[in-house]
């Protein structure tokens, strides 16, 4: 929006060299809160030249923070953890106010953030080098870990607090500056925990916050000074940030979109099947990279049970306000995303799927909110468009296969390979599917696959660009670059006056 308007909602900031920042620009972007479609705040879109000044501030910070011990480092991190584990409840209620989720949601969104901060807490332990000695010629080798200066993070929508945080906390534990840019839809949540980094007492611009839009993208992707790029978002903007980054020689990792899928054998045991799928197929109204969005049972039999169990529980979804602790799962993020979903349920209803459960006009107390209920598709085919894309909302399908066979084809010629899972009772059946499956992260009989912290966490195929992570170990890989030194500091003076040709391993 244009921002010369007079406007009684509250104007946000940046979060620069650990002070709020007006922004200069004069694009605001709006930001809404679902659970009633009001307008909450206006949020700065930023220019490129608010970007070079950010990256300046940050360039400078980071050199002393390289140099502050990682123990030191650590104990900033203890204390933000602690920050974040107090202020629980506050940070969920920001969430469920700009997100639309709701507080129970939003606290296990935080309690999976805290688990990143903890593999962060570890940073100690995942710099430690390797050390080889004497490789010829009283020649000692090692290799050290280094922070790289000041790296990015792009953040999504759909969690406002453990995705930033994901992407930040083992980028600071590191050593790094980082300059987080929130989705433009959610900003509050990370400008609140802006505040609890500095309370932590990490110096002034090791942890900045750049609102905005592409034109901060644009900005962050070219700069010369920024030499790696956390990016979480919809496929189509991974791959542009990918391809982006990678031309201006940065390490990039890209996290994209998803559509997951959960097989159910005819051994299964379908009530688990079942109440696993409403959890993880509606929980956050479906607002998740890792949601599964279609049910593929195995032969006609399973198939008609599976439905006939899963209506019923679909049919009793709730869908409310953030804060009303007896509704499933809130509203979606804008009107529009509403809007897109339910035309994916329209389209796919003309080409022939059949509705099991309508969810397009659902009784709600606040009319204006982004309300969405849950819907459930049968019938569902791969040439359809809500099969083969990504659906960020309740619209839930069923595609019906004959075999195990045919659903590991089903799902390996599917474009994304992010997350998926068997329910069965043979162990046979488990692994042909873990062995031959296409998807990054797998599960056998449990709900959703997340990896936990400690793991390593990301998608195969268009789900992920990029070989970096944003949970597990690799992360330390990530943020840091590898430097190998060898070095002589002989036991007696070096009497060897010959200009030598070979490797000193040889000698
Ligand atoms: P999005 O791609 O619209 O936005 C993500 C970020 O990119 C935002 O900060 C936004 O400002 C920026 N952006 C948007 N358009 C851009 C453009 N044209 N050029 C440059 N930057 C641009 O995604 P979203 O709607 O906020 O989030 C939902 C998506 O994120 C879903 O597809 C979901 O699956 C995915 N996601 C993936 C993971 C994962 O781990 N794989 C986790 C969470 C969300």
């Amino acid at each position: 929006m244009n921002t010369k308007e007079q406007v009684t909602v509250e104007k946000l900031y940046h979060f620069i060299g650990g002070e709020k920042k007006e922004g200069k620009s004069d694009r605001y972007g709006k930001v809404f809160m679902p659970s009633t479609g009001e307008l909450m705040a206006l949020v700065p879109y930023a220019t490129a030249e608010e970007v070079n000044e950010t990256v300046e501030i940050a360039k400078k910070a980071s050199i002393g923070w390289k140099k502050t011990s990682v123990g030191k480092r650590i104990e900033v991190l203890h204390r933000f953890r602690s920050f974040i584990v107090e202020e629980t409840g506050k940070i969920a209620h920001l969430i469920g106010q700009e997100s639309g989720k709701t507080i129970s949601d939003a606290i296990g969104e935080i309690s999976r953030g805290i688990e990143s901060i903890d593999l962060a807490i570890n940073a100690p332990h995942l710099l430690k080098g390797e050390y080889s000695v004497n490789v010829g010629g009283e020649i000692n080798s090692y290799s050290i870990k280094q922070p790289l200066g000041v790296v990015a993070a792009i953040a999504p929508f759909n969690f406002p607090f453990m995705v930033p945080v994901a992407m930040t906390s083992m980028a600071v534990a590191c050593g790094n500056a980082v300059i987080l840019k929130p989705s433009e839809r959610v900003p509050n949540t990370a400008l609140y925990f802006s505040e609890l980094w500095k309370k932590a007492g990490l110096p002034d611009g090791v942890w900045n916050i750049i609102n905005g839009d592409k034109e901060v993208v644009d900005a962050i992707l070219s700069h010369p000074d920024i030499p790696a790029i956390s990016f979480v978002g919809s496929t189509r903007v991974a791959e542009y940030v990918y391809e982006e980054g990678c031309r201006h020689h940065k390490k990039v990792a890209a996290f994209g979109g998803g559509k997951n899928h959960m097989i159910i054998m005819p051994d299964a045991d379908l009530d688990l099947a079942v109440n696993s799928f409403i959890g993880a197929a509606y929980g956050a109204a479906s607002q998740r990279c890792m949601a599964i969005s279609a049910a593929v049972p195995v032969g006609d039999k399973t198939a008609e049970v599976f439905v006939a169990k899963l209506k019923e529980k679909v049919e009793e979804l709730k869908v409310g306000t953030f804060d009303d602790k007896s509704v499933d799962f809130g509203a979606l993020i804008t009107q529009e995303a509403k809007d897109t979903v339910i035309k994916y349920i329209d389209e796919s209803i003309e080409e022939g799927a059949y509705l099991c459960v309508d969810g397009r006009n659902p009784k709600v107390e606040n009319e204006n909110g982004f309300y969405l209920g849950a819907t459930l598709l049968d019938h569902v085919k791969p040439h359809m468009r809500i099969y083969r894309e990504e659906v960020f909302g309740p619209a839930r399908i069923v595609v019906r296969v004959d075999s195990l066979e045919e659903a590991i084809e089903l799902i390996n010629n599917h474009e994304f390979g992010n997350g998926v899972t068997i329910f069965t009772s043979n162990g046979s059946a488990a692994r042909t599917f873990t062995e031959n499956i296409e998807v990054g992260m797998v599960g056998v009989n449990v709900p959703i696959p997340i990896p936990v912290g400690y793991h390593n966490f990301g998608g195969w195929k268009r789900s992920k660009f990029g070989e970096g992570h944003m949970f597990g170990p690799d992360t330390a890989r990530f943020f840091t670059k590898s430097k190998t030194i060898s070095e002589r500091w002989p036991e007696s003076k070096i009497t060897d006056d010959q200009v030598a040709f070979d490797f000193p391993s040889n000698r």
